[in-house]
């Protein structure tokens, strides 16, 4: 290869996890535990991209003579894709610290909803909020973040559930987007609950999406992807078929909140409408399994949903890899689940859904692309790629999610600038 003028390279990386070789489809059965481990591993970066990625020794031979490109020292450190966190509600107003205590004391999510707590607490205080308070407090989240290593994130609305609050949420996610080092994918989620003033007439709501809200949003270039929370006491099979038909027909990519508290046949309806993918999946049943697999639909599995929820049960990742289930994580940041680790996610998913190391972090990066449809720009190490690198304060990739409860993030790079570094 020929010496060209290069802005950065990173050398020296014990490992140098390169995750290539599925951008084009996800990482399927043992394919997820592959992750083109590089030793002395190097990256080369111009402008925005990736030029090339090899040995520290190639990488070196690269270098224009008399061209000083910033050289960052990854010694005895891990390089890898930027995390991608393909599952989070963002731009919400309000926290709810109150219903931590409440679970703990013994109540149910369910519970907790039906006694008007819950969701309404959140759609309440971002009624209220402004589009600029929602944008600072998304900051605050993305900062942190960036911190730990996210690099790309999904964003969903769903705390207006009326047209201009919805609005004005996915409005400040496309701020943040715009603002942020962080990409920040929109996703409509207009069916996150029935509001409390429909619950007598939930069909009215429906017609509500379908009618107004989906239109609008698509019209605006407010989302990529339309969002259901499919499950018993909230949307019906049948009405979020035809919300995420109305969608699909609208040029909004379906995504299905599904069979996370009920064996409902959420995961089945996403194979069945063509959704990019089905979440939660705690209790998707052996046909669910099936149907993900044959129309290849991402399951983004959420263990730390099932955490803070307490539950003894997670959901079965080791039986969706071995049904060639594509099998992605992120974090399901939202009121109720206030974390913005990716790191603390692929722990969560080794130690209570088994999936061994290699396998998290192929769930957390390019399988995660995969399941926001950016596969052909980040999620992995390879040229022409987003420089989108995180540098970890490890030998190895086992000590990701191996040592947990902190943060082992030494650099960020995002589109090649470094975005965050500590000392
Ligand atoms: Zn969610």
């Amino acid at each position: 290869m020929e010496r060209i003028h290069l802005d950065t390279v990173i050398l020296n990386a014990s490992e140098l996890l390169t995750l290539s070789g599925a951008s084009h489809a996800p990482k399927l059965g043992s394919e997820l535990g592959e992750l083109g481990i590089i030793e002395d591993g190097g990256v080369a970066i111009r402008g925005n991209q990736i030029v090339a990625v090899d040995t520290t020794k190639n990488i070196k031979r690269l270098v224009k003579p008399g061209s000083h490109p910033r050289v960052i020292d990854a010694k005895n450190k891990t390089v890898l894709p930027g995390l991608i966190d393909p599952h989070a509600h963002l731009a919400f107003a309000g926290s709810r610290e109150r219903e931590f205590v409440q679970k703990i004391q013994g109540a149910t999510y369910m519970e907790i909803l039906e006694s008007g707590g819950g969701i309404n607490v959140t759609v309440k205080a971002t009624h209220k909020a402004s589009r600029n308070t929602l944008v600072r407090k998304g900051q605050h989240t993305l900062n942190r973040m960036l911190e730990y290593g996210t690099t790309t994130v999904e964003g969903k609305s769903g705390y207006g559930l009326e047209p201009k609050h919805e609005y004005k949420q996915l409005l400040a996610i496309r701020d943040l987007n715009l603002i942020h080092p962080i990409d920040v994918v929109p996703t409509f989620m207009g069916a996150h609950v029935i509001p409390t003033k429909y619950k007598k007439q939930p069909e009215k709501y429906v017609n509500l999406i379908i009618k107004k809200m989906i239109p609008t949003v698509a019209k605006k270039g407010l989302a990529e992807f339309c969002d259901v929370f499919t499950e018993k006491g909230v949307f019906s099979i049948e009405q979020s078929r035809q919300i995420l038909l109305a969608g699909k027909e609208h040029g909004l990519i379906p995504k299905v909140h599904a069979d996370e508290m009920t064996t409902f046949g959420g995961a089945e309806l996403a194979a069945e409408v063509g959704a990019v993918s089905a979440d939660h999946l705690l209790k998707v049943s052996k046909t669910g399994i099936n149907a993900l697999a044959k129309a290849q639909v991402v399951a983004v599995l959420l263990p730390a949903t099932a955490f803070v929820l307490m539950e003894t049960q997670y959901a079965p990742a080791r039986e969706l890899i071995n049904a060639g289930v594509p099998v992605a994580l992120a974090t399901d940041f939202n009121p109720n689940c206030m974390t913005e680790s990716m790191q603390l996610i692929m722990t969560l998913a080794c130690l209570n859904m088994r999936m061994t190391p290699a396998e998290a972090i192929s769930a957390a990066t390019i399988n995660a692309a995969h399941a926001i449809n950016r596969s052909h720009l980040v999620g992995s190490l390879e040229p022409s790629k987003q420089a989108d690198i995180v540098i970890m304060d490890v030998p190895n990739h086992e000590h990701i999610p191996y040592h947990f409860g902190v943060n082992l993030v030494k650099n960020v790079l995002k589109n090649g600038k470094i975005v965050y570094l500590t000392q």
